[in-house]
Order: C-alpha cells, then sequence, then structure tokens
C-alpha cells in the first residue's frame, strides 16, 4: 500500500492574529508504508506540525487530510483515533496507579471489551518489553521504561500514525538508546506510519525520509543518508550533523572517498575497513 496517509496542502498557522506566522505554506505528503523524521532547530515549528495533524490546532489557510480525512472541528474524534502522540516528558502522560492500568485507561475510554483490553495490554507491553512491569507504578520507572510505556499505550489503541514529539528529549543516553531500539521492533512488526520529530540527527537514521524545517518553511526534504553530506548548510540552520557523517565528510575532503555516506560509526568503520 503506498497511500498518501498523511498531507498538508499550503498549511499556514499562527497562534493568534497579532502573532507572527510560525508555518507558512507548508506542503508535504507522508505515505502509510513510509516512516518521516521532521527535524528543525528549537522553534521551527516542528511541535506545531504534530499538534496539527493530531487536531490539537487548527491551519489557518490550507489543509490537512490525515488517512482520508480533512482535520477541522468536526472530525477531530475521527482523527485522534487514527493518531497516537508520545510527548517529551513521560511525567505528563500517566493517569494510571499501575503500568496495567495506565495502558488499560486509553481502551477504556475508547469502550474496548475487556477480553479484548486484556490481550491488547499484554500484546502491546510485550512489544516495548515491559510485559514483567504490568503491576509497577509508572512514576518509579526510569525515563525509558517510561516512555516504553507510553508508547505501549499508544500501540494499544491501534492508531495508523504514531508521532514521537522530541520523545528522547529528556532521557539519559542509555534511555535514548532504549527508545530508538524498541521504535525499530516496533516498527518492523506493526504495519503504521512513524512520524519523530526531533532536534538530534542522531535520531533519523532509521528513517525513510526526512523533512527539515527552518523558520516555519519546510527547508528540504530528503533521505537521512542525502542529508548527511550537506553539513555546513545544515549548520547554517542551526543542527549540527552525528560525528560518523562529518568524519566521512572530512575524508572527502582528503581526497577519500567512502563508498556511500555511513548513517552511524558501526557503518563509518565498516566503510573504512
Ligand atoms: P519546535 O517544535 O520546532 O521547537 P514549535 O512548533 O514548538 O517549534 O514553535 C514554533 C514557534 O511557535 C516558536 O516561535 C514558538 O515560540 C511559537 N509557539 C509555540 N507554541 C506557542 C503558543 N502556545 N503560543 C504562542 N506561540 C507559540
Amino acid at each position: 500500500m503506498n497511500q498518501t496517509q498523511i498531507e498538508f496542502r499550503n498549511v499556514s498557522f499562527r497562534y493568534a492574529d497579532d502573532q507572527p506566522w510560525v508555518l507558512k505554506d507548508v506542503s508535504f505528503t507522508i505515505r502509510s508504508d513510509q516512516s518521516v523524521a521532521i527535524i528543525g532547530h528549537n522553534g521551527s515549528g516542528k511541535s506545531t506540525i504534530a499538534k496539527l495533524i493530531n487536531g490539537l490546532l487548527f491551519p489557518d489557510e490550507g489543509e490537512i487530510i490525515v488517512h482520508g480525512t480533512s482535520v477541522n472541528e468536526n472530525t477531530i474524534w475521527d482523527v485522534r483515533k487514527k493518531v497516537g502522540m508520545v510527548f517529551q516528558n513521560p511525567d505528563n502522560q500517566f493517569v494510571g496507579t499501575t503500568v496495567r492500568d495506565d495502558v488499560a485507561f486509553g481502551l477504556e475510554n475508547r469502550g474496548i471489551e475487556r477480553i479484548d483490553m486484556i490481550q491488547r495490554i499484554d500484546s502491546s507491553l510485550a512489544a516495548v518489553r515491559m510485559k514483567d512491569y504490568l503491576l509497577h507504578e509508572p512514576h518509579r520507572l526510569s525515563g525509558g521504561q517510561k516512555q516504553r510505556v507510553a508508547i505501549a499505550g499508544v500501540l494499544a489503541i491501534r492508531p495508523d500514525v504514531i508521532i514521537l514529539d522530541e520523545a528522547t528529549a529528556m532521557l539519559d543516553p542509555k534511555g535514548r538508546q532504549e527508545i530508538l531500539t524498541t521504535v525499530n521492533e516496533v516498527k518492523q512488526n506493526h504495519p503504521l506510519n512513524l512520524i519523530t520529530i526531533t532536534h538530534d540527527l542522531n535520531e533519523i537514521i532509521s528513517a525513510d525520509r526526512v523533512i527539515v524545517m527552518n523558520d516555519g518553511e519546510v527547508w528540504l526534504e530528503t533521505k537521512p543518508r542525502d542529508l548527511f553530506t550537506k553539513e555546513e548548510a545544515l549548520q547554517s540552520i542551526g543542527l549540527d550533523v552525528p560525528f560518523s557523517a562529518k568524519l566521512a565528510n572530512e575524508l572527502k575532503r582528503l581526497n577519500i572517498e567512502l563508498e556511500r555516506t555511513p548513517l552511524d560509526q558501526k557503518e563509518l568503520l565498516d566503510a573504512l575497513w
């Protein structure tokens, strides 16, 4: 299935009439078989895009279509069934006193039957490797574990789209790695769109496509590997490429050609030796 899942058609948005435009004539499409990273410096408009996809905000100009539905006041509940969001601060997302209750909450709200609910809780916690923590208190978990439970809560609802909005920003390197591994596993086993919103270029490696935002405009759409060759241009809009890509670019300047731009340290070492 190569259908368009999400489409922004000439979308402009500002938070109030007397405020500057935060998104300016933004257009892009995301196909149903793609995972996409949206990157850009702080304030470039990434989170606003996430909120518009989920119907938390509405465009002032243009149109947003999510899985065939135009997002507006009348369709938000339809749209929110299709889109799951995981935010930056895991502590703000919990409502249950145990991991099980927390994942159950979103299902109860949707009137899912008990037998189906138990099965969904089990399978979504298994997908993020948190099944052993059913009766633990969410607030006592590590940062990475909390975000995995938040992802399970979203998976249980079986959305078509999951948006991770800076979901690793508050985690230590170990927690961040846990989430990246979890997301890759989920991606392999579940047919859904993953949209990763981040300012950290290390996190775009597993995306099929990258949309780069700059001051409310789409600056570039490309593949991660192609993006990493544009080190200076990225620096000019406040983004820093990962170390492995920097080193590969430096080698190129010394006329040492690698077959392709490495995405991470392992690929860099493989390319060198
Ligand atoms: P990013 O996610 O890339 O950091 P945001 O979408 O959060 O960017 O913000 C884009 C711009 O919109 C910024 O200039 C920010 O200050 C402004 N902004 C974000 N939220 C609000 C709000 N609730 N009210 C007014 N301005 C806002």
